[in-house]
């Protein structure tokens, strides 16, 4: 197995297209790595620059401490899986495995072990004689995994490979590939738009926008503490509130004032915050909906920081309600609470939780 290695990675396409700015990256070995972000930010151009399919303009890429830019894609070791996979459809299970390595001239013996291996692996021994077009759902994904497997890459290159599939199968296909990648500790660079198929599935992130690199960290890390607006955004849905809210200084802590509401915030980010010398200034606050409470009396929960709000709408997202409020000219999203129900046009209170709130810089939108 291997790891990875970015240096100042950029792609320049003919026509004055640029793909990738200047991308630094490292993957370790074992690593199930997810490059994520929006359409058009590079992702695709990334993986085939790792896989081959595409010359590397400026910079350099290692693949187990070996500078590969000038090497074929067959001669990398790594495997790739794309987003319109396809089986042979005439072929048997057995046979759609062992394509691959025919093709890179395997010899016949070592080609049946290999095969035998892989579909042991994957537990496809069953189906091997089954016509690939009467396999279905995991199995079928299991084979188009197993072909990219059997020829044994260090490095397994997959790009947004279900983007095609509807919710149950998707679910099932991320926990196998999860299981899979526990079990034959290949390293995997995984490409999506999805930020929360990317949490699921990697050990580290990527983000990426406009071909450079956001932040990296683990899916705790770039959750937990985004470095800017936009990571902040992206991994949070539905979407995260933002709004501005100006500081000041009261005995020495940081406190805030958004539509005319005092609020306080998290020791952490008062540090933060007069260090930086925000106070008398206005800043960018985010807070995720479900960090929202929205109660229709006054609790005595977070009594710091509540603000008065008018139930506007509801919505439905990932099994849960949401709800809209307006406060003055700012609208909130906060997951509705389940014992109460809030009816449009109730007042409400809505409360939050100082250590759930994100703290940017106005201009830079980077996080204080
Ligand atoms: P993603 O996979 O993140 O959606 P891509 O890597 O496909 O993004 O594209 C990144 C940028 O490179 C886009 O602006 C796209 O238009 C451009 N691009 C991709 N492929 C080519 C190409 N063959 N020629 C010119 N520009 C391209
Ligand atoms: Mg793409």
């Amino acid at each position: 197995m291997a790891g990875l290695v970015l240096n100042n990675v950029a792609k320049l396409y003919p026509n004055g297209g640029v793909g990738v700015k200047d991308l630094s990256l490292e993957i370790k070995d074992g690593e199930f790595a997810v490059l994520v972000g929006p359409a058009g930010s590079g992702k695709s151009t990334l993986l085939r620059m790792i896989g081959g399919l595409e010359d590397i303009s400026l910079g350099d890429i290692y693949i187990g401490g070996e500078r590969v830019n000038d090497l074929e894609p067959r001669e990398r070791k790594v495997a790739m899986i794309f987003r319109n996979y396809m089986l042979y459809p005439q072929m048997t299970v057995y046979e759609n495995l062992a394509f691959g390595l025919k093709l890179a001239g395997c010899g016949k013996n070592e080609l049946h072990e290999r095969v035998m291996e892989t579909a042991k692996l994957l537990e496809l021994e069953e189906l091997l004689e089954t016509p690939s077009e009467q396999v279905t759902g995991i199995d079928r994904y299991k084979v188009v995994v197993g072909r990219a497997l059997a020829r044994r890459p260090e490095v397994l290159l997959m790009d947004d490979p279900m983007i095609s599939l509807d919710g149950q199968l998707r679910c099932e296909m991320r926990e196998g590939l999860a299981e899979l990648h526990h079990r034959l500790g290949v390293t995997v660079v995984y490409v999506t738009e999805d930020a929360s198929e990317a949490m699921l599935l990697g050990t580290k992130l990527a983000v990426i926008r406009d071909g450079l690199l956001e932040q990296t960290g683990t899916p705790e890390e770039i959750c937990g503490r985004p470095q800017n607006r936009f990571v902040a955004e992206y991994f949070s849905r539905p979407a995260m509130n933002v709004t501005t809210a100006k500081v000041e200084e009261e005995d020495g802590r940081a406190i805030l004032w958004v539509e005319g509401c005092r609020g306080v915030f998290s020791e952490e980010n008062s540090r933060r915050l007069l260090k930086g010398e925000y106070a008398g200034k206005e800043i960018l606050i985010g807070i995720r909906p479900k960090d929202i409470h929205a109660e229709p009396v006054c609790g005595e929960k977070w009594s710091d920081n509540r603000v008065e709000a008018v139930a506007e709408t509801c919505e439905e997202y990932g099994g849960e309600t949401y709800m809209t409020f307006r406060a003055g000219d700012e609208t909130f999203r906060a997951l509705a609470p389940e014992e109460t129900k809030i009816q449009p046009g109730d007042p409400v209170v809505l409360a939050v939780d100082p250590e759930k709130v994100y703290i940017f810089d106005k201009d830079t939108q980077k996080a204080i």
